[in-house]
């Protein structure tokens, strides 16, 4: 039945509501099975555009799209972005009073509603389901479909009983939609769903538009300052593994003059509430959080993301980082680790029911600090899939920003036999202090009473630093040529040591930064950014920026959903000052050309007769 929808149809419906000129990858082919009233079952990254592979598909069929969704604090503002591009949807949870609920059910009896966004839990009651019988539907979604699975990190019990669709209504097609899917959980979506021979789509789980750049963690105050400082007035987020980094962190910001709100567990309902709204509404642009700050944070122009610590795993790290540039610009992912986090994730870990597995997740997380390699590959080949690029040109590693040592297997030699010489024999371990001052030798006590001194090894990096050497070992570490156990966190040899004391394996190894080439990659890095911008004006730029607060302002609404910061760009490249030209404008359908043109168009003609003057 999708062969019926013409690709026309769906390009018209394109521009006509959203504004937007093409489809993303993915979002055709997606958009043709919803269309094709076959189950079916969606993979795409945040930021793919999921939302319109059903909305879409929702205005050019006939009856009622019901889309279960599990994020109620967003189901406003989601309705809300629908009506402003003349869109009918309405939304129904516990938020509503029951005259509310009433209004909703009257107009969808009526045909007047296109989308209805609905809570699990409100559909699964009687009263619901028996209305819902009454009038034609188009197709069910279940957004955020992760949900179902106790194997998926965001586990919802509400969830759990969305068999209830199929049984009530085996008809309808059902289509689950959701970010991130591993094998285990797109087992359990389709089993609880029961969804009948689905179409599957699983697409590419790569960002290109996010930038990746890892660090190890120094002062990690200054290294965020120097990171805000490269994102004046654009809205990012700052990820600390603790609560009390958080506090801290947010504060000392705060009285650097960084306007910032914190956000975790232990602050009150309330206070959480208000400052996700404060920075949904742009009213802040900077959250310090736990990942308590998680899901459905729907702000599309999140330009940076910075990682105080490392995260616990790859998974983790892919969804926190995704926030970043839902709306495809280019935008930076910052990531400050140390040692310390990968022994402090171990701890928590111990408590977990599946260690094992988690254990596991956490080396290959730090293996991914520590390993100097492109970012993007990683991801993707984490997630099973291949990447065919020989460059991503958008990580650290691809933009040359990281060098490597000239001679690593001299370097991984000289660590590893030092770590055998001195536990030889007998069981005895040292940790990596030790070790350093072996190397670099350094005549400490334990050094002599231990003799080690005497050993071929000693000083033999002694022209090195001491951090040189300690960051060498941490990379050895990440990258499994080294263990590290125990209560004193003592180093030992591992199987694959052998192969690097032997000649086989060559680890790779990065250098740290020198403050001349620490400033060489600034300026390239500025250069890069400024790129983002050619033929934009930025001062025009700042002030649709304000038009659309104010507008958001009175309308109460959070400001993407007047305009994300593409079509603002779009309006400061072209400067629009007729009706025709902002209808070309990205983003501006018929129903946002009718109620904004002569706002912004204003703005426009303003900035350019100062300009003339
Ligand atoms: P997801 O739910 O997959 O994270 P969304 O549906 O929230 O993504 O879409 C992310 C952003 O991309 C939104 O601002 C949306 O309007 C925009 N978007 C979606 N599809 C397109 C498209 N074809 N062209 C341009 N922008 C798009």
């Amino acid at each position: 039945m999708g062969d019926r929808y013409i690709s026309g149809e769906m390009i018209g419906c394109l521009r006509r509501y959203w504004g937007y000129t093409s489809f993303r990858p993915w979002q055709e082919k997606t958009i043709l099975a919803v269309l094709d009233d076959r189950d079916s079952l969606t993979v795409l990254p945040t930021g793919g555009g999921k939302s319109l592979c059903f909305q879409l598909p929702a205005m050019l069929k006939d009856g009622l799209a019901v889309v279960i969704s599990p994020l109620i604090s967003l189901m406003k503002d989601q309705v809300d972005t629908l009506k402003d591009m003349g869109i009918p949807a309405e939304y129904m949870n516990s938020s509503q009073s029951a005259e509310a609920q009433d209004g909703v059910v009257r107009r969808i009896q009526a045909g007047e509603v296109k989308l209805l966004y609905i809570s699990p839990e409100r559909l699964q009651t009687d009263p619901t389901l028996n209305w819902l019988k009454t009038v034609q539907k188009s197709f069910f979604v279940i957004d955020e479909a992760h949900c179902i699975s106790h194997w998926g990190h965001d586990f919802r019990a509400d969830y759990r009983n969305l068999k209830v669709i199929k049984d009530n209504f085996k008809d309808i097609p059902v289509h689950a939609f959701t970010a991130t899917a591993t094998k285990e959980v797109e087992r359990d979506i389709l089993n609880e769903l029961a969804l009948e021979s689905p179409e599957i789509n699983i697409a590419d789980v790569d960002r290109a538009n996010l930038i990746y750049r890892v660090m190890p963690r120094a002062n990690i105050i200054s290294q965020i300052v120097e990171v805000l400082n490269k994102h004046p007035q654009e809205a990012g987020i700052i990820y600390c593994l603790r609560r009390d980094d958080v506090d801290d962190i947010s504060a000392k910001l705060n009285r650097l003059g960084f306007k910032n709100l914190p956000y975790h567990a232990g602050l009150s309902d309330q206070t959480r509430h208000d400052n996700q709204e404060e920075f949904m509404r742009e009213r802040v642009d900077i959250i310090v959080a736990t990942v308590a700050f998680g899901m459905g944070i729907d702000r599309s122009n999140v330009r940076f993301v910075i990682h105080a610590a490392m995260p616990k795993s790859i998974e983790h790290y892919h969804q926190e980082t995704g926030r970043a540039g839902r709306d495809g610009l280019t935008s930076y992912c910052y990531m400050f680790y140390g040692g310390a986090d990968f022994r402090v994730w171990g701890f928590f870990l111990e408590q977990s029911a599946n260690k094992e597995i988690m254990r596991e997740k956490l080396k290959v997380m730090y293996n991914f600090c520590v390993q100097p390699q492109c970012r993007h590959k990683v991801f993707v080949s984490y997630f099973g899939q291949k990447y065919l690029p020989n460059s991503c040109v958008a990580c650290d590693y691809c933009l040359g920003e990281v060098d490597t040592v000239a001679d690593p297997l001299g370097i991984a030699r000289a660590i590893l036999s030092c770590v055998e010489k001195v536990s030889y024999g007998d069981g005895r371990g040292f940790g990596a202090g030790h070790i350093v001052n072996v190397l670099k030798g350094n005549k400490d006590d334990r050094v002599a009473r231990w003799r080690h001194d005497h050993l071929p090894v000693f000083g033999a990096m002694e022209k090195e630093t001491v951090f040189f050497i300690r960051y060498m070992i941490e990379q050895l570490v990440g990258q499994e040529f080294l263990a590290r156990e125990g209560e004193f966190l003592t180093l030992s040899l591992t199987d694959s040591s052998r192969q690097v004391l032997k000649g086989d394996v060559v680890p790779v190894l990065a250098k740290p930064l020198v403050a001349k080439r620490k400033k060489e990659i600034r300026q390239k890095q500025s250069k890069f950014k400024e790129k983002d911008w050619v033929g934009i004006d930025p001062e025009l730029f700042e002030l649709l920026r304000k038009k659309r607060s104010d507008l958001a302002e009175k309308q109460r609404v959070p400001a993407y959903i007047i305009f994300g910061d593409r079509s603002l760009k779009d309006m400061a490249a072209i400067k629009p000052l007729t009706p025709e030209s902002f209808a070309t404008v990205f983003g501006v359908g018929e129903h946002k050309l009718k109620q904004y043109c002569e706002e912004f168009v204003g703005v426009i003609k303003d900035y350019t007769s100062s300009i003339k003057k």
